[in-house]
């Protein structure tokens, strides 16, 4: 089965479901299956063949859906680009991918320059602009394009999100995108009556994969797309669409609890409701939970389809903390820096198998085989399993800090600082010492006296935090600290910005 199928399938089973609710505008299972079909006509006739690339750069419309799959269709790649990168920063993933045609809007048209002036392809708009439009692509009439496609084609190149340098590009097939959706389904019962609530941008890994195609094509479910993203839309769409399943990063989680009001909303029950893709709060998902809505922290990556651990609410109430368990037909173990697996309990890095796991990184032989050993996929990412096998993230590998030879968990500490009156945002990263080697540092941002609030961070440290653990400098930072374009902390950022200790750094012990 690939994805192909499925479009098809709810296409013809449940014509006039809704596929896509985008404002008032509403469009079910057929039209989504003719409209992706008659754009693959369009596609094929401008040269797109199997194997090609098709870049979509456009902000949420129904139309980068059905860009996408119309691309599947005909076993050509697509390429999500995410429009918040510059020109400059857009120029090499598209040197990467070298797509045949790149379909956009207007308005962004101006980030493809580069790229395009070395690459020719071809630019379609889907809104009306000087561009070659969208409706030319649908103007090839005919029967629907077969092309056969296997469920090992590759269907996606994603590219990581970049919060450790270099955006790699993950080749992700067929078979390894719908790998979770089945999962998703059978572990929180999604089906067809579900509705889904994308609160990201599309062109993002864990809307188009983790979301889209996950938690929408494979069980036809229906998709709420809301225009650009602002938490109060998005509590908005809760509400009016009775949303019952979602995924997004904490942040998204954190800015929606925090607006006026949020608890006299009358929300449906969810039957999923993920937090992932960076560090999660646990009493972030208490609050959540005290109020019936069962949020639990998931976990995964761009190279894993999106995910590779699933939390049921039931088992989030009794394990605060943990990521969940493997997916169905998915293994994770812990591994030692020599690749030999850890006794439960122990800290390393996790491993992940399974059909959902990445082709590899496209033009990246090395890379590639750094990162898939043996047929398990190393994630960088640091954690544990309990005797349950449930999975607890501990921190990415880059992030850890050394000091005095004793590891630190930047992730640990934060949880504990962050909830301390006057922070609005903070984080903790490794800066260089004589003595230490390297001692974890605070950067935060507050509206109120910083050293009073430098005051409070230090006595919650030493009353939570082992000595070592205790952090022995804070930086205040005017402004909220850099985050990447999903909302996760840019770690790199701040390294680069504090490798030693600042002069105006306030001492904590
Ligand atoms: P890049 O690979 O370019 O650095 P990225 O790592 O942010 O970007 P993504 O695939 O978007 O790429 O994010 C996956 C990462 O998010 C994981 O490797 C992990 O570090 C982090 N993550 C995901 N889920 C969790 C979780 N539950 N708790 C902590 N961190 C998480």
């Amino acid at each position: 089965m690939n994805i192909n199928d499925l479009v098809r399938y709810w296409g013809k089973n449940r014509p006039d479901h809704a596929a896509i609710i985008f404002g008032d505008d509403v469009q079910g299972w057929a039209e989504l299956d003719a409209v992706s079909d008659a754009l693959a006509r369009g596609l094929a006739a401008r040269g797109v063949r199997k194997g090609d690339r098709v870049g979509v750069l456009m902000r949420n419309r129904p139309e980068l859906a059905h860009v996408i799959l119309a691309t599947l269709k005909l076993g050509a790649i697509s390429v999500p680009l995410n429009f918040r990168l510059l020109a400059s920063e857009l120029a090499p993933l598209l040197q990467d991918a070298d797509p045949r045609v790149v379909v956009t809007e207007g308005e962004l048209a101006h980030l493809l320059e580069p790229g395009h002036k070395a690459l020719g392809f071809e630019i379609f708009a889907a809104d009306s602009s000087d561009l070659p439009g969208y409706n030319l692509l649908m103007t090839e009439s005919g029967t629907a394009p077969i092309t056969e496609v296997d469920e090992d084609d590759g269907a996606f190149i994603c590219y990581t999100s970049g919060t450790t340098g270099v955006q790699k590009g993950a080749l992700l097939t067929h078979r390894s995108v719908l790998a979770p959706g089945q999962a998703q389904m059978i572990t929180h019962g999604i089906s067809w009556r579900d509705r889904v609530l994308l609160a990201a941008p599309l062109v993002y890994t864990g809307s188009v994969i983790s979301i889209f195609m996950q938690l929408v094509v494979y069980p036809g479910a229906t998709m709420v797309l809301p225009g650009d993203f602002d938490a109060e839309r998005c509590l908005d769409a809760l509400e009016r669409h009775q949303v019952t399943a979602t995924t997004t990063v904490p942040v998204v989680w954190e800015r929606m609890a925090a607006l006026p009001g949020f608890g006299r909303r009358r929300l449906a029950d969810f039957k999923f409701a993920g937090a992932g893709g960076a560090p999660v709060n646990p009493d972030l998902l208490k609050a959540y939970q005290a109020r019936g809505i069962p949020v639990t922290q998931v976990y995964g990556l761009t190279e894993a389809s999106g995910l590779a651990s699933t939390m049921r609410y039931e088992d989030a109430l009794t394990r605060p903390g943990f990521a969940g368990l493997p997916l169905v037909g998915t293994a994770i173990r812990i591994a030692d820096s020599e690749g030999k697996t850890v006794p439960a309990g122990e800290v390393g890095e996790i491993l992940v198998r399974g059909s959902h796991t990445m082709h590899g990184y496209w033009n990246r032989p090395q890379e590639t085989a750094e990162t898939l050993v043996d047929g398990w996929l190393r994630t960088g990412d640091l954690g544990l399993q309990d005797d349950g096998g449930f999975l607890k993230v501990v921190d990415r590998r880059k992030d850890m800090v050394i000091s005095g030879g004793l590891n630190i968990y930047p992730a640990e500490i934060e949880k504990v600082l962050s909830s301390v009156e006057g922070v609005v945002d903070l984080a903790v990263i490794g800066v260089a010492d004589d003595r230490w080697g390297e001692v974890p540092m605070i950067v935060f941002h507050t509206d109120q006296d910083p050293s009073v609030v430098a005051g409070r961070l230090a006595s919650t440290a030493r009353a939570s935090l082992a000595r070592y653990k205790q952090p022995k400098h804070a930086v205040a930072l005017a402004q909220p600290l850099p985050r990447t374009f999903s909302g996760k902390l840019a770690k790199p950022v701040l390294r680069k910005q504090f490798t030693r200790t600042p002069s105006d750094a306030i001492a904590l012990s």
